[in-house]
């Protein structure tokens, strides 16, 4: 445990030396907002943080052009953490999610490691994770293999609230398409079949499904096509829904639902239907207890507190699939009033600023040192993976 402490006490006073650069790093992403799949700027900008600071750098990785995969290797095997950095902003919006703070958490919560890395057994990651927030690009790294060689993957998100384990939900975003026959609406309306009907049947169903519906159901809708003018009888008319539930099982079922009641209502109106995803869906996030529970402690120990918000319904997020293939934290952090919400104009302001600072150096020592935890302790993997497979 000796050990343990100046471990502890090497990594803790590296961070310190290391805030400037933390800062920084977050500050020039924040100011030079790119959307997913464009973040060339921020993605370089961090990579070479990790390159300067002797990080073997792979990019791209997993076919997207915007993606990192950078590697500090120990003196042998054992745990393979990555810390997995997001740095994708929202249009005009600029950094309304914060990820200018997650791509400086994850990236120096790594870089923490060049002063220790030679006394461990195991191998630091961080992950350059693009387009969150339209790609799913986690889900896309995960399918082509990149997270194949990570035990488990760590990140922090700043919010309105600090909570050590928060529940997104499962979701999944629908097209549907209906198609009929076009008439003349006044002249010979009985020649046409109207596929706008069949489209505004579909939303009286859903909203009928929501009476019985559990309260972590979401099934927002709009009409994206209803036809051209009134006087011609429909032929097309086409819909979207976002659908979400607490969990993917309550997910799925949502979204056989959902068809169920469009075929329902072709048949009743004589149109056909078909649908598609858009996008990829997220699934929720599995919790590991364990990894949980080391970080609060970490958090707290550096000085942070536990500021749990109102309990609000969330959105989801594209760890939830990484979570289902390993051990996952994802904490959010307060760095906003609890009436600023994430995707506002006031939050783009509360990414960046003393507050949103002095959290940003928190994240990066809490991270580095839950991560140390299990380097130390490569038997706490095992618990971590029999928690998520239960
Ligand atoms: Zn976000």
């Amino acid at each position: 445990m000796a050990n343990m402490n100046s471990l502890r006490k090497k990594l803790l006073s590296h961070i310190d030396s290391l805030k400037k650069e933390i800062i920084a790093a977050s500050q020039y992403i924040h100011a030079n907002p790119e959307t997913g799949g464009e973040e060339y700027k921020s993605s370089k900008r961090l990579m070479d943080d990790l390159s300067s600071h002797g990080f073997q750098v792979t990019a791209p990785v997993g076919g997207m052009k915007t993606a990192f995969k950078a590697r500090l290797k120990g003196k042998g095997k054992g745990p393979r953490i990555a810390f997995l950095a997001e740095y994708d902003a929202l249009g005009s919006l600029g950094h309304a999610c914060g990820h200018n703070f997650i791509g400086a958490a994850s990236t120096f919560a790594g870089i923490a490691y060049e002063s220790i890395i030679r006394e461990l057994k195991g191998e630091i990651l961080v992950i350059g994770t693009p387009g969150e927030e339209n790609l799913g690009g986690k889900i896309i790294l995960l399918k082509r293999g990149v997270f194949k060689d990570v035990d488990a993957s760590l990140m922090t998100h700043p919010g309105n609230e600090t909570r050590i384990e928060p529940k997104p939900l499962a979701s999944q975003p629908l097209e549907f398409e209906f198609r009929g026959k076009p008439a003349h609406a006044a002249a010979a309306p009985w020649k046409g079949v109207n596929a706008l009907d069949a489209l505004i049947q579909l939303f009286i169903s859903v909203d009928q499904m929501r009476k019985q519906q559990h309260y972590t159901v979401r099934t927002p809708g709009i009409i994206t096509f209803g036809g051209e003018r009134p006087n011609v009888v429909p032929e097309r008319a086409v819909g979207q829904f976002s659908c979400r539930g607490a969990d993917y099982e309550e997910l799925k079922d949502v979204v056989f639902r959902i068809k169920r009641s469009a075929k329902a209502a072709a048949l009743s109106t004589g149109t056909t239907v078909t649908w598609r995803n858009l996008g990829p869906g997220y699934k929720d996030l599995k919790a590991c207890p364990v990894l949980a529970a080391l970080f609060e402690k970490n958090w707290k120990s550096v000085g942070g507190i536990l500021e749990p918000g109102m309990e609000e319904g969330k959105g989801s997020l594209d760890i939830g699939d990484i979570s289902y293939e390993m051990p996952c934290l994802h904490p959010f952090i307060a760095i906003a009033p609890q009436n600023v919400g994430n995707h506002t104009m006031q939050f783009t302001e509360c990414a960046i600023g003393k507050r949103a600072e002095k959290q940003l150096v928190l994240s990066v020592n809490a991270l580095a040192l839950t991560a140390l935890d299990v380097l130390v302790n490569p038997g706490l993997l095992k618990q971590m993976k029999k928690d998520i497979e239960q």
